[in-house]
């Protein structure tokens, strides 16, 4: 293929521009790039067709994403020698298709995780209770394990939201939430926030007594907390009751574990909250 000048060459490159992701030119000698479409604007240039047949050669690589497939035609342009590169780039579909379903995977996880969450506490929230808490009960049974529940509730909450507002409430829950996220090793089990000032930690396969020491760890972790809020000296405690279940006691829906840890909780709070009650 002969061209008269570099410039008829770069115009006539005009027309197989929409075909090629990217079109050289260089010296078929020191293999200088000539000219380079992608640092190009050759939109002022007048199209120059060309016909003919001419020798090409063909070379398929592949990088990380795509196939490219360059196509080597040599040109003479003013007399120099030079060839012509078409470059076409192919994406890899089966990485295209895999890294969209690793995203699409990532925000299903990241709903999925948004959904049993506590916007407050970072802690699981009701909803992971009501799926999660039958889950262990019957897995737990069906392996003749006990499920230890440990139902939380803040002592006088509503004396700090009305004596602090209630930005310093929200920031006592997120205190006690840290405590749990501290002291409830997710080997033992979990712990979410049921509503309000109300935690319920769940612990699959752990007996009375691990689960009453776990409860009164918990219970000094908070009562040593001490804030400093408009320079008052602010501490806070919580009660605590505690419920072991097994397979013989026939429970297995979250109210009724709900209804027997809530009546433990009652108790640690009549006798003068605190306290952790078994
Ligand atoms: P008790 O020792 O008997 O538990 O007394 P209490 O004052 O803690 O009573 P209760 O547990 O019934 O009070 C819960 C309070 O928690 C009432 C409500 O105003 C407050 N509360 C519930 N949710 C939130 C919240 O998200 N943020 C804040 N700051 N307060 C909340
Ligand atoms: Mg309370």
């Amino acid at each position: 293929m002969i061209f008269e000048s570099m410039s008829q060459a770069i115009a006539s490159m005009q027309m197989l521009q929409r075909f090629y992701s990217v079109i050289r030119i260089k010296d078929t000698g020191s293999a200088e790039i000539l000219y380079d479409s992608d640092n190009s604007d050759m939109t002022h240039k007048n199209p120059v067709s060309f016909t003919g047949q001419y020798n090409a050669a063909l070379t398929i690589s592949k990088n990380d994403h795509s196939i490219i497939l360059t196509t080597t035609i040599p040109v003479s342009i003013g007399g120099r020698s030079c060839y012509l590169e078409l470059i076409q780039r192919a994406v890899n579909d089966n990485e295209v298709n895999q890294s969209t379903s690793i995203k699409q995977k990532n925000i299903i996880h990241h709903m999925r995780k948004l959904a049993i969450t506590d916007s407050l506490t970072n802690l699981y929230n009701r909803r992971y209770i009501y799926e999660q808490l039958p889950i262990d009960l019957a897995w737990a049974f069906q392996n003749d394990n006990p499920v230890s529940v440990i139902y939380a509730d803040i002592d006088y909450f509503k004396e700090i939201n009305d004596k602090y507002g209630h930005i310093v409430g929200d920031y006592m829950l997120k205190e006690v939430a840290d405590v749990l996220h501290q002291q409830v090793q997710k080997k033992d089990g979990w712990a979410a926030r049921y509503g309000g000032d109300e935690f319920l930690i769940c612990l699959p396969s752990i007996n009375k007594t691990t689960a009453a020491r776990i409860a009164n760890r918990i219970r000094k972790a908070v009562e040593v907390k001490q804030f400093i809020i408009d320079s008052n000296l602010l501490k806070m405690t919580c009660s605590f009751g505690v419920q072991t279940i097994y397979k013989r006691n026939g429970v297995n829906t979250v109210d009724k574990v709900i209804e027997l840890v809530d009546c433990k909780l009652y108790q640690a709070k009549n006798k003068g909250r605190n306290r952790v009650v078994v």
